[in-house]
């Protein structure tokens, strides 16, 4: 899952940025408004957690900018502690749920996983398809039952193929989903993981869809 962090303050920022990088979140971080919306615009991700406060232009006017593209990337806000009206406007100009400052970071983790659940059209914690299980807030995978481990890329390929089975990725979708602006990528890097993933969890889990990508047969 690809993550964008909006944070103009270095130190929170960096603390945060080492949180989501912990939980193996691909994570950009920029940190003023006008960056947040270059970003918003060149890229796709899965998530964007966004201060309202920032230089250039602040939080409220990117989130109104990007819903007004009809883009519905989810979107979580951070607003002050005592700033009721902050919260408030940033629901309604298209946040999804918010988180207050300073951050409790187990409580933010909670939320961006219920957003992303939510944004894969998921009431349950769990995947759970072909015997398969990966549960995103225990980090624990399953097959028919019995604990599978797997290396935090092997995941990040398989849990956005098994959140929508039938549904093509292609290598670059995947890519995004597994690194952020500054890693160097390997051209082989997204069919390493696949093969990891079909050597724990059997071939069939991951099909090979020739010239468009992968997918996690429905049946
Ligand atoms: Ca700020």
């Amino acid at each position: 899952m690809r993550l964008l962090l909006v944070e103009d303050d270095a130190m929170i920022g960096e603390t945060v940025l080492q949180v989501l990088r912990a939980e193996h979140y691909a994570v950009d971080w920029v940190r003023d408004g006008h960056m947040a919306d270059e970003a918003l615009r060149s890229e796709h991700y899965d998530l964007v957690l966004l201060d309202l406060g920032l230089p250039q232009r602040d939080g409220l006017e990117v989130l109104r900018a990007l819903r007004a593209r009809r883009d519905t990337t989810p979107v979580l806000v951070a607003t002050a502690r005592d700033a009721v009206g902050d919260r408030i406007a940033g629901l309604d100009a298209g946040a999804d749920d918010y988180v207050v400052k300073p951050y409790d970071t187990d409580e933010m983790l909670a939320r961006i996983r219920a957003l992303l659940r939510r944004s894969a059209g998921r009431a349950e914690p769990a995947f759970e398809h072909k015997g398969v299980s990966l549960n995103p807030a225990t980090r624990e995978a399953s097959l028919n039952g019995q604990p599978v481990t797997l290396s935090a890329r092997e995941w990040a390929v398989l849990e956005p193929l098994l959140a929508r089975p039938g549904v093509v990725l292609s290598r670059a979708q995947l890519e995004e989903k597994l690194f952020s602006w500054k890693d160097d990528v390997s051209s082989n890097a997204v069919e390493v993981y696949i093969h990891g993933v079909r050597k724990k969890l059997g071939n069939d889990i991951i099909q090979t869809v020739r010239g468009l990508g992968y997918l996690v047969p429905k049946q």
